[in-house]
């Protein structure tokens, strides 16, 4: 852990969230949060006690790595969901038992399933993933009486606790005939399923955005990533929903503000060209403050000569190219700027914010990567 930026986790943001998201679904939908890549950034240690403390107790994850670590927070009092990556026998056992539940998208991992379930004499939990159009992962329309048969032939050891699928963008209108057609194929399956007397007790399919875009995608459950920490998963989803509200005001809060403090500061005469190389030239007498965070902390090269930091409440640029540790700020107008000073990379300070859209809009990044990017290394404290 180093101490040359730390990251706030807000405990109160988080509830406004999450208030907004259980009264928008459906009265009896079960919410997942999504805690994959490190909680969004957030740290999934850190997310997870304040999802607790609202009363989540269903986590989706991506890989085994990540269930352990829900589940050294929440034990025995939360539901833990795989959505992908499991590897070998010994997560399998560790995975059936703990009552951890896993995707099953092809047929190695369901026989595998089945031997380890045999051999703990405990049945393993799995949500069958069907291939609706996205054409990632998901069983295929051929696989699918093999696994049915699997099902009905194994009960006594696997349990059938979801069917589900995932979305191809539902973020963006441009996918809306890409998605209904995944929407009207999962039924179909689902009622394939139905017909064989295979009655999942969980049908789930939506992330943010199909949850909010397509509301009969919430069915059961909804997998919520994005949202619960207070991004919307694209422009269009937000202006939609001010459509459907008729009013713009934005109910979602970031929960994250990232936060360091200026490490020096120095007058630099014009013509002099700043950091490496030439990509930054005074063209007057400049006062520029040093910041300790670069690319090795997740705050993107992209964002050299571009991205904007507060400091004394004010908005200020970065200069030159973004350092592995550090990165260099114009503060000519701060006339009291010192040593030891808040800067804010993602929040607030005064009236001013940083919202991370705003920086991945000049870096063209997405929120999702951007926020994954975080480093682990970064302290994250939550801030009740
Ligand atoms: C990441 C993920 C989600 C959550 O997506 P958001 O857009 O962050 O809500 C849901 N389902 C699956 C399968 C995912 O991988």
């Amino acid at each position: 852990m180093h101490n040359n930026s730390y990251l706030e986790i807000d405990r109160k943001a988080h509830k406004v969230n999450i208030d907004f998201l259980r009264k928008h679904f459906h009265k009896d939908v079960l919410f997942s949060s999504v805690v994959k890549g490190n909680a969004y950034g957030h740290s999934i240690e850190r997310f997870v006690e304040i999802a607790m403390g609202e009363k989540v107790r269903h986590f989706s994850v991506f890989d085994s790595n990540e269930a352990r670590r829900v589940k050294n927070v929440g034990g025995d009092n939360v539901t833990v969901m795989i959505m992908g990556w499991l590897s070998n026998e010994s997560d399998m056992n560790w995975i059936i038992e703990n009552e951890v539940e896993f995707f099953v998208f092809e047929k190695n991992r369901l026989t595998s399933a089945l031997a380890s379930a045999k051999k703990l004499r405990k049945k393993a939990i799995v949500h069958i993933e069907v291939e609706t159009g996205m054409n990632r992962t998901g069983f295929n329309a051929s696989d699918m009486k093999w696994v049915q048969d699997f099902l009905k032939k194994n009960a006594e050891f696997i349990e059938f606790k979801g069917l589900c699928t995932h979305f191809a963008g539902a973020e963006s209108i441009a996918n809306y005939y890409r998605i209904k057609k995944q929407i009207i194929r999962y039924d179909e399956i689902y009622n394939q399923f139905c017909d064989k007397d295979l009655k999942p007790k969980l049908r789930h399919a939506a992330c943010s955005a199909a949850a909010m875009m397509y509301p009969e995608t919430q069915m059961d459950m909804v997998r919520i990533g994005i949202m619960q920490y207070g991004f919307w998963p694209s422009p269009e989803v937000l202006v939609n929903f001010y459509n459907s509200k008729r009013k713009n005001d934005n109910p979602l809060k970031r929960v994250i503000s990232w936060k360091s403090q200026v490490m020096s500061v120095k007058k630099v005469k014009r013509g002099e060209f700043v950091g490496y190389g030439t990509s930054f030239m005074a063209d007057e007498n400049m006062k520029i403050a040093c910041v300790p965070v670069g690319y090795a902390h997740g705050y993107g090269r992209s964002l050299s000569n571009i991205g904007r930091v507060l400091i004394n409440g004010e908005r200020c640029v970065v200069i030159g190219s973004i350092n592995m540790n550090m990165m260099v700020i114009d503060v000519t107008l701060l006339e009291h700027i010192k040593r030891g000073d808040e800067v804010v990379l993602i929040g607030d300070q005064g009236d001013k914010q940083l919202s991370v859209s705003s920086f991945s809009d000049y870096s063209n990044l997405l929120n999702y990567e951007l926020l994954t990017r975080l480093s682990a290394d970064i302290p994250r404290i939550i801030k009740s």
